[in-house]
């Protein structure tokens, strides 16, 4: 009896934490300055991410996985063990199975979720009752689609499906210590390295994603041929290119070797997953082919193809990059993953690079870009992420389904995972990302045992306060990031002016003795700001966006007087005025906006075109608009909505 309930109490608790691994782990990547913090040793006090976090563990990963039974997505595993039901959804649907595990996972790490645990452990059940002997696992290619298998590399997103099999199985081992899940993903990657690169033929991967993975496996296991499966994939086999029409080296970018590639181009989220994953190989080999690349594919696309929400892929056609500043407002598709990419990509030239810029990049994706993607309660995503709407209650841009539902578990496991993103280490010190109120419990390299407790109100208000201890007195580095929206700040030491280099920008190092208890106070200006787009991105010429800290804002027609619209209103900038708000009740709490403006004459009393006659205010009369964060736009049903407004 005693031996009973003993094994049921191992059935359905949550084993001790057998690792503190961080979201990714470069302790041993010979070319990685920063090393992560785990989620599990970084604890969110109440706060902004900490509303949004809860409503995914809450709400988010329970519909979806309700979604998950009533379309059929679950069924396609146990009709592999038998269930006599129809496949359905597209052929890549395991995968928004495991990423919504990975998400469990993360959010496992941090704390015990008994519900999503108990459900992620039956989902994981029945994962690894479909695995064939041979390590196959593909709900797709088999059964009557057996003769498909690796007939479709182009488009089959098998490999793509392993990626994320193997990156779910690692979050949940971190978590739990439990290994089913990592095991059917290894076998998996064993299946495949042994029927094709031991085998000696050929393969490719027509959406990269499995890099990323086999990297972390390599990392988790110690196996190089993990690695080296990875790098193959990366260096692309010359024999492919026979069966791939030239267009798709652009559209799939993969193929052809990564290190060739000139520019961002193709799908956006295939070509930032294959930048994130040729980092991570980066970061193992060194490789100044691969740095090179990366550098010049970054540059590429923040200077020239990125949207002001951090957002990327400015065509519907293809999910695709555009030209450079082809950058449209209302035919964005900035999809959310695509958003998500770029975080990926941006940590990992972070831990090799560690300047400012990748993390001011990431934030700006983070607040904006990619939360956009996950509705206020929950049960909405955005697979668009337009900067302009034109109040077409036909554009239902939030919706709790996607046949192609690849954004909405991508969207929980960056939720889930955000505190692995807020600290890292290097060889000197600490480094601080992001600003939340927490509690850090880690180690400096030096093991000597480090808290660091954040508290703020970012990104409403801009002062944050650390309190740094170390367990003993102990020198070393502190790296706070000053974003470049900051040029203003400021930064004390218990009280005192700090009188190193601030820099916006840049990350501030704090070189001292620090003892237990030293108080940092970094003060940000978060003035609501204008910002204007290069002049090249011709939509957005006589326009202005507005942010405040790392928020951009925008207008929805339902918070404008008289029955106007978002579009018949003209900023006045000269000088700009804003009464800002704490509006507790509205769309979950924010700040608002209210600047001065002009009202442009009713658009249906005049001609479609007429005699230009200057620059004059004609017609307008004064007024106010209001403004409120771009993430929280369509929450509140259907409006006109711009980012970019005209300036008098
Ligand atoms: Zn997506």
């Amino acid at each position: 009896m005693r031996a009973l309930a003993l094994v049921l109490l191992l059935a359905t608790s949550l084993p001790a934490q057998t690792a503190d691994k961080p979201v990714l782990d470069t302790a041993r990547s010979p070319h990685a300055v920063l090393h992560g913090v785990p989620v599990s040793a970084v604890k969110f006090s109440d706060g902004f991410w900490t509303q949004r976090r809860r409503v995914t563990a809450d709400t988010s990963l329970p519909t979806l996985l309700e979604l998950f039974e009533t379309k059929g997505i679950l069924d396609n595993f146990r009709r592999l063990n038998g269930k006599d039901v129809a496949r359905r959804g597209p052929l890549f649907t395991d995968s928004d199975v495991y990423k919504w595990l990975e998400a469990i996972g993360f959010f496992l790490q941090e704390r015990d979720h008994p519900e999503l645990r108990a459900s992620a452990r039956e989902v994981i059940a029945i994962i690894a009752a479909a695995q064939e002997p041979s390590g196959y696992i593909n709900t797709f290619y088999s059964r009557e689609n057996l003769k498909l298998r690796h007939t479709n590399m182009r488009h089959g997103h098998e490999l793509y499906c392993l990626g994320h099999l193997i990156q779910a199985g690692i979050a949940w081992q971190r978590a739990t210590g439990e290994t089913t899940l990592l095991q059917v993903g290894r076998n998996m990657a064993d299946y495949v390295h042994r029927e094709f690169l031991t085998a000696g033929r050929p393969i490719f991967e027509g959406h990269p994603e499995l890099e990323l993975a086999l990297i972390e496996l390599y990392r988790a296991t110690g196996e190089k041929k993990y690695l080296d499966l990875a790098g193959y994939l990366l260096a692309g086999d010359p024999r492919n290119e026979a069966a791939v029409p030239p267009r798709e080296f652009v559209y799939l970018f993969t193929v052809r070797p990564f290190v060739t590639r000139q520019i961002m181009e193709g799908h956006a989220v295939r070509a930032a997953y294959a930048c994130a994953g040729a980092t991570d190989y980066y970061l193992e080999t060194g490789d100044a082919r691969y740095a090179e690349t990366l550098q010049r594919l970054w540059q590429d696309m923040a200077r020239r193809k990125q949207y002001i929400t951090g957002g990327i892929g400015s065509r519907g056609a293809g999910e695709a990059f555009g030209d450079p500043y082809e950058l449209p407002n209302p035919q964005a598709y900035t999809e959310s993953c695509a958003a998500i990419a770029t975080m990926f990509w941006n940590w990992r030239m972070l831990h090799a690079w560690p300047e400012a810029r990748f993390m001011d990049n990431f934030e700006r994706a983070l607040y904006n870009g990619a939360n956009a993607g996950l509705s206020l309660d929950g049960r909405l995503y955005c697979y668009r992420n337009p900067l302009e709407l034109t109040g077409n209650p036909e554009d239902k841009i939030r919706n709790p389904w996607y046949d192609t539902t690849c954004c909405p578990p991508n969207l929980q496991r960056i939720m889930a995972s955000l505190p692995g993103y807020q600290y890292s280490t290097s060889k000197d010190g600490l480094w601080v990302h992001l600003y939340h109120g927490s509690a850090m419990d880690w180690k400096l390299e030096d093991g000597t045992p480090l808290r660091v407790v954040q508290k703020t109100e970012y990104p409403w208000k801009g002062t944050v306060d650390l309190a740094v201890s170390p367990h003993a007195a102990r020198a070393f580095v502190l790296h706070l990031r000053v974003p470049e929206w900051a040029p203003k700040a400021t930064l004390t030491i218990n009280g005192t002016p700090w009188t190193g280099n601030l820099q916006a920008g840049a990350y501030a190092a704090i070189r001292r003795t620090w003892k237990p208890g030293d108080a940092v106070r970094l003060t940000l200006d978060v003035t609501p700001r204008l910002t204007q787009a290069n002049f090249r991105v011709r939509e957005n010429i006589g326009k202005v966006a507005v942010e405040r800290g790392p928020l951009l804002y925008c207008m929805e027609g339902l918070d404008q007087a008289d029955g106007t619209t978002a579009f018949d209103w003209y900023l006045k900038t000269n000088p700009p005025r804003f009464a800002e708000s704490w509006q507790p009740e509205l769309l979950g709490g924010i700040v608002t906006l209210k600047a001065q403006a002009s009202r442009a004459p009713k658009a249906t009393e005049r001609p479609l075109y007429e005699r230009y006659a200057g620059q004059s205010a004609g017609g307008r009369r004064a007024g106010e608009v209001t403004l409120i964060p771009y993430y929280t736009f369509v929450n509140r049903g259907t409006t006109t909505m711009q980012v970019w407004v005209p300036v008098e």
